[in-house]
């Protein structure tokens, strides 16, 4: 039997989860010693020992568990899950019946109200995340609700468990039906994208920026010269090259990168030759840039919120000033600079303040062009607005 226990709200946080919000934090809740196991249902109650809402325990980067639901009699069972699931399903129809676009996500954790849990579709294939140990409890459940809801060709799972929502475990990432053709062939507004399942804790393509690379494509990339940094697997040099851009050039710093990248390129039936990739530390690439004279119609900026490499600490909220000033010296005038971070400890007001510095501390002038945050499927929750985490911005360099 799963543990069920009864917690008293903290005063001060008593309106907020009564008005939604879905985040159980440490301060919040009290009496957390009587509260041993991952995945206990935790009764949240006022002062008055009323009834505020029921949730999960479950440690991970955010916080110490989320809320599920506000109403006192439900039970969290498969019939639950189902209906979650249900849910999530009817808010992304559009997706399920575009012919250009067969990757999306399916449940965005508190966005749909299952913190801890995302669910994504890979043309035909589920993956779910486990953020948690506690989430990862009702394994059994939310996969026999998901499994009553949706036809699937096979269902894979990866595990971030640990405090920093590390990836944990590979070996069991495949649950169920059929496995995926490796690598299976997804498409994104027409574009290919070739995904590996079971191949780690990434799938080479992050679905959040699907309106970003669109726009690229779409509006800024024909006769242009582009700098991808942080490239990754390339998803944006393909989108840029796709767009009419007269070349790219993409650095990262892992090895897997050079050619994961080139994987896209042809699967996209791209030609090779006017596509560079280049791995090497992005710090030292910008040092060689300007050694060079080499400057770009279009630099793409995406690191990662915090990395370490041999000879660099980043860190988005500390460091994106100096990042944008690498950037802009090389940007030709009337150039783009796409600045994007997925960092969660700032908002989009604070960033835009990153970027006025540091055209200023280089005397150069910018306008914004367009601002993008998470798309669709990404959903977010209202009574948790920091849930929206992506920030892009299209800057002009004048
Ligand atoms: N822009 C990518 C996603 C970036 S993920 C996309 O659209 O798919 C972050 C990437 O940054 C990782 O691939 C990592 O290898 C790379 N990275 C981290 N630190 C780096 C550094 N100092 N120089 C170059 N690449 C770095």
């Amino acid at each position: 039997m799963r543990k069920s226990i009864d917690l008293k709200v903290n005063p001060t946080f008593v309106n907020a989860y009564k008005n939604g919000y879905p985040l159980i934090s440490p301060e919040s809740l009290e009496n957390w010693s009587k509260v041993e196991d991952e995945g206990t249902i935790l009764t949240l109650l006022d002062d008055k020992n009323k009834f505020i809402a029921k949730g999960y325990f479950g440690k991970q980067n955010k916080g110490y568990g989320w809320i599920l639901s506000r109403k006192k009699e439900v039970t969290i069972d498969k019939d639950f899950f189902v209906k979650k699931i249900k849910e999530a399903i009817t808010y992304r129809q559009d997706f399920y019946h575009s012919e250009v676009t067969t990757a999306f996500r399916v449940l965005n954790g508190e966005g749909d109200g299952l913190g801890g849990l995302t669910i994504d579709y890979f043309d035909g294939y589920y993956l779910l995340t486990w953020y948690s140990i506690g989430i990862y409890t009702f394994k059994e459940d939310i996969l026999k609700a998901l499994q009553a809801t949706v036809s699937y060709k096979g269902i894979y799972q990866k595990k971030r468990f640990d405090a920093k929502g590390q990836y944990l475990d590979d070996t069991d990432d495949f649950i169920c039906g059929q496995k995926a053709p490796e690598p299976l062939i997804v498409k994104e507004n027409d574009a290919n994208f070739a995904v590996y399942l079971d191949d780690g804790a990434m799938v080479g393509i992050f679905l959040d920026q699907k309106e970003v690379r669109k726009t690229i494509r779409d509006k800024y990339a024909k006769g242009n010269t582009v700098l991808n940094t942080f490239s990754y697997t390339g998803a944006f040099s393909v989108f840029a090259a796709l767009g009419g851009a007269n070349d790219t050039t993409s650095v990262d710093l892992a090895n897997r990168s050079r050619k994961k990248t080139q994987e896209q390129f042809l699967v996209n039936n791209i030609d090779l030759e006017k596509q560079k990739i280049i791995v090497e530390d992005v710090f030292n690439y910008f040092k060689y840039a300007v050694r060079k004279k080499l400057s770009f119609d279009m630099v793409v900026l995406d690191p990662p919120s915090f990395a370490r490499s041999k000879k660099h600490t980043f860190s988005a909220s500390k460091d994106y000033v100096k990042l944008l000033k690498e950037a802009i010296q090389i940007t030709n005038r009337n150039g783009i600079i796409v600045a994007s971070t997925n960092a969660s400890n700032f908002d989009m007001k604070r960033f835009k303040t990153f970027i006025e510095k540091a055209f200023k501390e280089l005397n150069e002038k910018y306008s914004i062009e367009e601002t993008f945050s998470l798309p669709k499927d990404f959903r977010v929750s209202d009574t948790f607005k920091e849930g929206n985490y992506l920030k892009v911005v299209f800057i002009r360099k004048y």
